[in-house]
C-alpha cells in the first residue's frame, strides 16, 4: 500500500514540477480540482517573488499578499480634513465631504463616505452617522487608507449601535460582518482578517450565532488560507535560499490537517495546499478502496506529531501493520487495520490454507517426478539388462550352428567320414545348420528392419489353410529328428487371407518354435487352422513348461523372457513373440496366449478374411 502511495504522489510530483515550469490554468482540471465538490479542500498555488496565484481561483479567507488598492488622490480631501482636525469646524467638514460623495469616481465616492461618517460622529449625531455608513457598505465600492470600504463601514456600524446600544441591530450587523468574513467576501490580508473576525465575534457573543452555523467551519476554510499563509512564509525562505524548493509536510493548522507540496526553484514555485477529504477523494480513493475491498482492511495516516490525518486511528489491540513516515518515505505514517477482525482472521486462514494447499501441491509434485525418474531409470536399467541377456543369448544360438558347421566342414575336408551313407548324412546336416543361422540371422534383421519401420510388406491373397499346412509341415520335418512330432488340423474351406506369405510364415514358425522350445518333455505340438465368423484362427498348443499368468502380457515386450523360461535353463533372445504380434498387428489381426505353468500353452493368431481386410 506505501509502494501505491508513493507511486501516486510521484505523479503529483512530477505534475507539480511541470507546472512549476511553465503555470498553465488546465492544470487544475489535471489535479481533479474544477470540480464543485472539493471546493475549499485543495488548491494548486504558483508563487513567483511578489505574486501569488491559486489555481483554481477560489475565495480564500485570507491572501499574504494583495495587489495595492486603487484609492483616491488625497489631496481631493484635504479642504474637508483641514476644517476637521484644524478648525474643529465639522459642519463646513461634513458639507465639503457630502459635495464629494457625488463625485464620478468611485474612491473619491468611498474615501467622502467614510469621512462624511466620521464627522458626523464627531458632530455628534450618531444616527446620520449609521445612515451615512450603511450607505458606503450597501455600494460594495472601494478601498479607504487600503482598507476596504464596505468592511469599514460595517465595523463602524457595528461600533455606532453597540455605543448607542442597539442590540438587535448590533447583532444583525455583526453578523453580516461575519458571515461576510467567513464566506470570503472581501480579499484581506491574514492580520486584517483576523481582527475583524475577532471584533465581529465579540459583538455576537458564542450563543448568539445564527441556527445552523458554527465559530469553525467544518470544511477548514480557515486552514487551507492559513496553510497558504504558511506556504507564503516558505516561499520567503526557499527565497532566501534557507529552505530547498521542493519538499512536502502534513501540518495541523486551526484544528486542521493540511498537507502540502512544493517543487520549483527560487524563481517559481508550484504546491499542493489540500485537506484530507481532497486527498482522500483524488488520490487515495481508487488505492485504498481496491485494498480495502481485496482484503478487508483500512488504512489511517498520521503526521509526525501524531494527529490522525486521514481516517481513524485504531488503537493497540487491533491487528495492525504499521509503516512509519521514514519506512513509508511519506510524510505521515501507515495504519492498515482489518475492518472486521472476524474476516480478516478468515482471510488470513484462508491465505494458510492457500499456502499449505500450494506447498503440499509442489510436494507432490515433486513426489511425481521423483517417481516418474526413478521409474523411467529403473526402466532403462531393466531395458539395459535384458539388452545384455539378449546379446548372451543370441551369440549362444550362433554357436551352437557354427559349431557343428566347423565340425562337420573338419570332417569332411580331410575325408575322415568313412562311408557315402555318412558323407550324405553329414552334408544334410551341413544344410540344416546353415539354414538355421540363416533364419536367426534373418530374424533379428527382420525385427530390426521391422522396429525401424523399413521392411517392406508385400501384400497379397493367401490360401489360409495351404499356407499353414506347408509352415506346420516343414517345420515338423525340422524337429523329427530331435524327437517332435506336429499334429496338424487343418479345417478344409477356409477363406482367403491378405497377408505377406513370408511374414506370416515366420510367425506361425516362431509360435512353432516356441512351442517345441518350451516343452521339454512333451514332445507334441498342435497346430489347428478354423474359421470363425469369417475371421480365421490359427493356434499353436504345446504341453509344455506353460507361463505364469503375471508374466502372460510381458512375453510379447521386447527382450523379455519368462521366469519359468529362465529357470528351466532355455535360451532365447526374447525378440520372438514381439514380432509375431508386430506381423500380425500389420494385417489388422490379433494375437493371443492361454497357458497355465506345467500345463501348456496355446498361442492363437486370428486374422480377418480378404473379403474382410478389403
Ligand atoms: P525367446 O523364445 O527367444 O526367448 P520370444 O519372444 O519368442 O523369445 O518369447 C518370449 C518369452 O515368452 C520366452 O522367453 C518364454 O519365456 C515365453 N514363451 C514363449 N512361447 C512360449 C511357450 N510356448 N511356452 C512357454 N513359454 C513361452
Amino acid at each position: 500500500m506505501a509502494v501505491a502511495l508513493q507511486d501516486k504522489f510521484s505523479d503529483v510530483e512530477e505534475q507539480l514540477t511541470g507546472l512549476a515550469g511553465s503555470p498553465d490554468s488546465n492544470l487544475a482540471e489535471a489535479f481533479g480540482l474544477d470540480k464543485s465538490e472539493i471546493d475549499n479542500e485543495a488548491l494548486i498555488a504558483v508563487l513567483e517573488p511578489g505574486k501569488l496565484e491559486a489555481y483554481p481561483p477560489v475565495s480564500l479567507r485570507y491572501y499574504p499578499l494583495l495587489p495595492a488598492p486603487a484609492e483616491a488622490k488625497a489631496d481631493v480631501f484635504a479642504p474637508g480634513e483641514y476644517d476637521e482636525f484644524r478648525q474643529k469646524d465639522y459642519a463646513s467638514a461634513a458639507a465639503v465631504y457630502e459635495k464629494l460623495v457625488s463625485s464620478a469616481d468611485e474612491a473619491t465616492r468611498a474615501g467622502a463616505l467614510v469621512r462624511l461618517g466620521r464627522v458626523l460622529r464627531k458632530a455628534n449625531d450618531p444616527h446620520s452617522a449609521l445612515d451615512v455608513y450603511r450607505q458606503l457598505a450597501e455600494s460594495g465600492i472601494g478601498f479607504v487608507d487600503g482598507l476596504l470600504a464596505e468592511l469599514l463601514a460595517r465595523r463602524a456600524r457595528c461600533v455606532l449601535l453597540d455605543e448607542l446600544n442597539q442590540v438587535p441591530e448590533l447583532q444583525n450587523e455583526a453578523h453580516l460582518l461575519w458571515s461576510g468574513l467567513q464566506n470570503a467576501k472581501w480579499p484581506l490580508t491574514p492580520g486584517v482578517y483576523r481582527f475583524y473576525e475577532k471584533e465581529a465575534l465579540l459583538w455576537l457573543g458564542s450563543d448568539q450565532l445564527p441556527p445552523g452555523t458554527s465559530f469553525v467551519q467544518p470544511n477548514g476554510a480557515l486552514a487551507l488560507a492559513a496553510a497558504v499563509e504558511e506556504l507564503w512564509r516558505l516561499w520567503q525562505r526557499i527565497q532566501q535560499g534557507v529552505v530547498r524548493p521542493s519538499g512536502q509536510r502534513s501540518l495541523w493548522i486551526e484544528g486542521f490537517p493540511v498537507f502540502l507540496m512544493w517543487r520549483g526553484s527560487q524563481d517559481r514555485l508550484a504546491a499542493l495546499v489540500a485537506q484530507p477529504g481532497y486527498l482522500e477523494k483524488e488520490l487515495l480513493t481508487p488505492i485504498v478502496q481496491r485494498i480495502v475491498e481485496q482484503q478487508g482492511v483500512r488504512l489511517a495516516l498520521a503526521d509526525v506529531e501524531g494527529h490522525a490525518f486521514l481516517g481513524e486511528w485504531a488503537d493497540g489491540n487491533a491487528q495492525q501493520a504499521l509503516r512509519t513516515s521514514v519506512q513509508a518515505q511519506l510524510p505521515w505514517t501507515l495504519q492498515v487495520t482489518s475492518i472486521d477482525p472476524g474476516t480478516f482472521m478468515a482471510k488470513m486462514k484462508e491465505r494458510r490454507r492457500l499456502f499449505w494447499g500450494g506447498l503440499a501441491a509442489m510436494a507432490a509434485l515433486a513426489l511425481a517426478a521423483g517417481y516418474a525418474i526413478v521409474r523411467s531409470v529403473s526402466r532403462e536399467l531393466k531395458l539395459a539388462r535384458l539388452q545384455g541377456d539378449f546379446v548372451s543369448a543370441v551369440s549362444h544360438e550362433f554357436r551352437t550352428p557354427l559349431a557343428s558347421l566347423c565340425h562337420l566342414s573338419e570332417l569332411l575336408a580331410e575325408g575322415r567320414v568313412p562311408t557315402d551313407q555318412r558323407r550324405q548324412e553329414y552334408y544334410y546336416a551341413l544344410r540344416r545348420e546353415s539354414e538355421r543361422l540363416h533364419r536367426l540371422v534373418e530374424s533379428i534383421l527382420d525385427f530390426r528392419r521391422m522396429e525401424v519401420g523399413a521392411r517392406e510388406c508385400r501384400l497379397e491373397g493367401l490360401d489360409a489353410a495351404a499356407l499353414v499346412r506347408a509352415v506346420a509341415e516343414e517345420f515338423a520335418q525340422e524337429v523329427r529328428d530331435r524327437g517332435y512330432a506336429v499334429e496338424i488340423q487343418v479345417e478344409e474351406f477356409l477363406p482367403r487371407l491378405r497377408a505377406d506369405r513370408e511374414a506370416l510364415s515366420r510367425a506361425i514358425w516362431n509360435l512353432l518354435d516356441n512351442a517345441v522350445k518350451y516343452s521339454p518333455d512333451c514332445r507334441t505340438v498342435r497346430v489347428q487352422a478354423s474359421c470363425t465368423d469369417d475371421r480365421v484362427a490359427i493356434r499353436v498348443r504345446d504341453h509344455g513348461l506353460g507361463i505364469a499368468r503375471s508374466e502372460q502380457e510381458q512375453i510379447f515386450k521386447k527382450f523379455f523372457r519368462a521366469s519359468g523360461a529362465k529357470a528351466a535353463g532355455v535360451r532365447g533372445t526374447g525378440l520372438g513373440l514381439t514380432m509375431v504380434r508386430h506381423i500380425v498387428a500389420a494385417y489388422e489381426g490379433q494375437l493371443h496366449v492361454e497357458s497355465r505353468p506345467g500345463a501348456g500353452s496355446t498361442f492363437t493368431i486370428s486374422l480377418p478374411s480378404e473379403r474382410d481386410s478389403e
